[in-house]
């Protein structure tokens, strides 16, 4: 007999794995109100603060008065407005590439894109620990799927020659790994790329914005812009809006257009969403953009170095997502309960989006944090974490 929704939801719960929201009151700022406690926000995408700067909400209001609430199709319908092309030739600017499309989400990017490029016959070569959308776009897309190493180029190396002469290849990686929040390895991954001619797919959603001296992302950071073929980032995150976009040459734009079925069969971005992304690129690339990248980093290495102070290993990353390690399932989620006791907001990450074994609580340094919060943050995390005997 099938097991009822009451047993799966039971078994979830005795894994220690069942999930619940939890409801924040007020905008996305680092002081948030939850589930009726004031706490600090310290496990937002939110990296710029700009998810309530006026600049991208006026903006946003201004479209909505003058365009409307909704974009009433998909793009190849009647969605395509004003705002969806001024967007692209901006990104396409910010990138520098010949071109750029938007999608409605990163995870509508990915299963859009991968299938777009790859299918039966080909192969997708993915890390390891890429994130679950890119792992449903190359299940989605009937291609084969090979696995490497977490960036392991030699094993990738052997892996493509092993499968060399057997359709399209493409590799696909996070430039910024979600949960590690350590760097993917562009540079050999591009000379991999040419040698095996194969396409390069990195999906910067936390690179974005963040990374390179211009926020161009995890490509710019490596020197290697102009080597990706397709650059897929998202606004969710330090961008403080909403929806995704591949940065690439004119040909594949006209590809995806064609083929991604994510693209062509759901209505696409709002007018409110599309201006305030709009507003969000214009900020990034101004000196306030350039003064709040560069607060994130001064935060991120003191939040980093406060906490190996502290006692913590923080793992291989350099970017303001700062995995501790935090053992079994049941201790991580006692871990994150007793923070937020102490005020402290942050998510314990179980399986399946990290293996087993892998639990970890995931901080993310945001720039409008001061240095006296994340002081305390790292304060309020020890004292859990010796009581808890993490460290
Ligand atoms: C968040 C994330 C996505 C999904 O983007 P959404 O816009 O939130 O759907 C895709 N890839 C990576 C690496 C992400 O971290």
């Amino acid at each position: 007999m099938a097991m009822s929704i009451a047993e799966e939801l039971a078994q979830i719960r005795s894994k220690g794995l069942y999930r619940a929201t939890r409801l924040i009151k007020g905008a996305q700022s680092t002081r948030v109100m939850l589930d009726g406690h004031g706490a600090l926000m310290l496990c937002s995408n939110n990296y710029l603060g700009l998810a309530d700067h006026p600049a991208l909400s006026e903006a946003a209001m201004a479209a909505a008065k003058r365009y409307g609430t909704s974009s009433g199709a998909s793009r190849l319908v009647s969605g395509t407005m004003e705002l969806h092309h001024r967007l692209e030739a901006a990104l396409a600017r910010f990138k520098q590439t010949e071109a750029a499309l938007v999608f409605n989400s990163g995870y509508a990017a990915n299963t859009g894109i991968i299938p777009a490029v790859a299918g039966r016959g080909d192969v997708i070569f993915s890390d390891r620990l890429n994130h679950a959308s890119i792992i449903d776009g190359a299940l989605l897309s009937g291609a084969r799927l090979v696995r490497y190493p977490h960036c392991d180029h030699a094993a990738l190396a052997r892996l493509l020659e092993k499968h060399r002469g057997t359709g399209r290849c493409l590799i696909v990686t996070d430039g910024v790994f979600s949960m590690d929040g350590d760097l993917a390895p562009l540079r050999e991954l591009v000379e991999l790329k040419t040698a095996h001619d194969a396409l390069l797919m990195v999906d910067d959603a936390h690179g974005t914005a963040v990374l390179g001296v211009h926020g161009r992302g995890s490509a710019e950071l490596l020197g290697v812009m102009e080597a990706v073929d397709i650059q897929m980032g998202t606004f969710g995150k330090a961008l403080g809006s909403f929806g995704a976009y591949a940065a690439v040459s004119a040909e594949l734009r006209e590809l995806l257009v064609n083929r991604a079925r994510s693209l062509i069969f759901s209505t696409s971005l709002p007018p409110a969403v599309l201006a305030a992304s709009l507003a969000a690129l214009e900020l990034v690339q101004s000196p306030e953009g350039r003064a709040l990248r560069e607060q994130l980093l001064a935060n991120t290495a003191l939040f980093r170095g406060l906490l190996r102070d502290a006692g913590f290993s923080t793992g291989e990353g350099t970017t303001q997502i700062v995995p501790i390690m935090s053992g079994a399932v049941e201790q991580t989620m006692r871990f994150s309960e007793q923070l937020l006791d102490e005020g402290v907001f942050v998510q314990g990450i179980r399986p399946p989006t990290v293996p087993a074994g892998a639990c970890r609580l995931r901080c993310t340094v945001m720039a409008t944090h001061t240095a006296e919060e994340l002081a305390w943050a790292v304060d309020r995390i020890a004292a859990v974490a010796r009581r808890l005997e993490v460290i």
